[in-house]
């Protein structure tokens, strides 16, 4: 396919607002285009050439960009700056610099999908010395073929910022209708999504056998898959009232971990689909020895431990360990860890999510060999009694976890909702997970960091994210600086002293109460937030609602 049907239906899709509209430019292309480059088309659409949960990065930053961008056009790089300060957006400036510089393009080579996948993708593998350059060499080559408005787009897919806003629920719509009927194409596609979140390869089953082959779809062992989560429960007694008996475990302080065996091969998985196989050898180690069947898949919680006190550290010291790209044995040996499984998601061919809880952990008992304080089963009672469950409730706290999880005997594993099979209980005035949306450069000593940030929470009716504070505490000199690091990239919109940032970074906020705001959009500010910790393994499709905000208001006895 050529590339420029692809830079047309993004321009339809930036055009028109209405999700309707784009569905239904999508589903059209969809049903046009050939099975065999459907994978494809629907990665492209989403701005990737890999799906979400894979490790491969583009790597290519806007200074990187302006270069290649100058050597495709004959500008110099400093006009292409101009151009980006002007509109905000390379793809835009881009398009400009091809318009002004060629007078004809119709003796240039076509760009083809599949030019801009394949070099797209290599972009991903090439690393070591002379990276640069050739990162370099395989941009220029597609824009110096690309027309001014394919430039457009594949500026912008590469640096990840396609701006045509066609999220994932448009897309799974635009699947249902282009290939499926029937009431039951919608669940289907959410079924089958959670178990392998690849919408290419998604798109690809719904085209070929339709709603059977989506119900069909297995787990992958060496795919990632959405977990199950949990609910939030006020008390011990409103889980007993309705469910009689619980399956009581602590609640652990750290990174749950999908661990997936087949064979001496071991993959491990966050709950956001992150393959962190590499960072963790000692769970893999662990995993190899300890899975008594050739194949399987079990659910856990890894805990970093204190290695003085043998107390869980808190999860920032684990969270290092996720971010380590090198020197891995050494915090190995800093920061060591214990796996607390919990549950079990299949073993050898036979899948485990339509048994009851209470049979999947008698599987669970037999499947693993237990190492005591590494690789060991959650800390669990089963009772109907309240007190005993409390008394419960305050081991875990005084063992320095963070509450309870109270499951549903009965219950199903169901991936990537939050149902009534689990609650959580945590003590306090809950934090809040919050999006940053924006922030205020420094003054004095810290006039090269971001200092303090702008708090949004969601709105689910719109999909934007309002302010509720302003966040300037709380933070280290040194998270000061990698957060300044981690936001730049992410900045939108420089005004002065202050910027607006895409909504990528969730943190927990604590704070002292919310009060009424005329100024702030969200009708709310947060009084005194503090960072609590960051947390890297939620998304800003998990970051708390305004509808929460405002109870949290109403629960503090002050409404109206
Ligand atoms: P939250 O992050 O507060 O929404 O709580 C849900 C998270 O608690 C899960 O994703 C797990 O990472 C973690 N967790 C800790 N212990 C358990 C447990 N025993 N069962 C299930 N999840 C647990």
């Amino acid at each position: 396919m050529d590339y420029s049907i692809l830079a047309d239906i993004y321009e339809k899709l930036e055009a028109v607002s209405s999700k309707l509209k784009k569905t239904e430019i999508l589903a059209e292309l969809f049903k046009s285009t050939p099975t065999s480059e459907l994978p494809k088309i629907v990665l492209l659409i989403q701005g990737r050439v890999f799906p979400s949960y894979s490790e491969y990065e583009l790597g290519v930053a806007e200074q990187m960009m302006m270069r290649a961008i100058a050597l495709a056009t004959g500008f110099k790089t400093e006009k292409v700056e101009e151009k980006f300060k002007k509109t905000g957006d390379l793809g835009l400036a881009v398009e400009e610099c091809i318009k002004s510089k060629r007078q004809s393009s119709f003796a240039k080579k076509k760009v083809t999908v599949d030019d801009v996948f394949g070099n797209l993708q290599k972009l991903a593998t090439i690393t070591g010395s002379g990276s640069q350059e050739k990162k370099l060499k395989l941009i220029t080559e597609l824009l110096v073929s690309a027309k001014p408005k394919e430039a457009r787009y594949i500026v912008r897919t590469i640096l990840q910022d396609l701006r045509v806003g066609a999220g994932e629920g448009i897309l799974r719509d635009a699947i249902a209708s282009a290939f499926l009927t029937g009431d039951k194409a919608a669940d289907a596609i959410e079924y089958a999504l959670n178990l392998l979140p690849d919408f290419g390869e998604i798109a690809r089953i719904a085209k070929e056998e339709g709603v059977d082959g989506l119900e069909n779809v297995r787990v992958r062992i060496g795919k990632p898959l959405h977990v199950m989560l949990s609910e939030k429960a006020e008390s011990i007694k409103e889980v007993l009232d309705k469910h009689g008996e619980v399956i009581a475990e602590w609640k652990y302080d750290g990174m749950r971990v999908i661990i997936e065996k087949r064979g001496k091969d071991i993959w491990l998985f966050t709950r956001r689909l992150e393959n962190v196989t590499k960072q963790f050898p000692d769970i893999v180690e662990l995993a190899r020895e300890h899975l008594k069947p050739y194949q399987c898949i079990v659910d856990g919680e890894a805990v970093g431990i204190d290695k003085k006190t043998g107390n869980p550290l808190p999860f920032q010291m684990l969270s290092q360990r996720v971010q380590r790209k090198y020197d891995i044995e050494k915090m190995v040996k800093e920061i060591p860890i214990q796996v607390n499984l919990f549950d079990v998601i299949c073993v050898e061919s036979e899948m485990l999510i339509s048994k009851s809880l209470a049979e999947r952990k008698k599987t669970l008992e037999k499947i693993v060999a237990q190492v005591p304080g590494k690789f060991q089963f959650a800390k669990q009672i089963v009772s109907s009694d309240e007190n005993q469950l409390k008394e419960f409730y305050e081991e875990a706290l005084k063992a320095r976890q963070e509450g309870l999880m109270l499951k549903v005997p009965q219950s199903h594993y169901v991936f990537g909702r939050h149902t009534d099979g689990w609650y959580k209980i945590k003590p306090t005035m809950e934090n809040l997970d919050l999006a940053i949306i924006g922030a205020t450069w420094g003054e004095g000593a810290r006039a090269s960091w971001l200092t303090s940030y702008v708090l949004g929470a969601r709105d689910t009716k719109t999909g934007n994210f309002v302010e509720v504070g302003m966040m300037s505490t709380g933070l280290t000199e040194k998270e000061y600086e990698q957060m300044t690091k981690t936001l730049q990239p992410l900045i939108v919109e420089e005004k002065g002293r202050t910027v607006r940032v895409r909504p990528k970074v969730v943190v927990e906020v604590k704070y002292q109460e919310i009060q009424k705001s005329p100024t702030y959009g969200s009708g709310f500010a947060l009084r005194f937030p503090a960072l609590s910790r960051l947390r890297p393994d939620k998304g800003p499709d998990e970051v708390d609602t305004i509808e929460r905000v405002k109870k949290l208001y109403e629960s503090q006895g002050r409404a109206g």
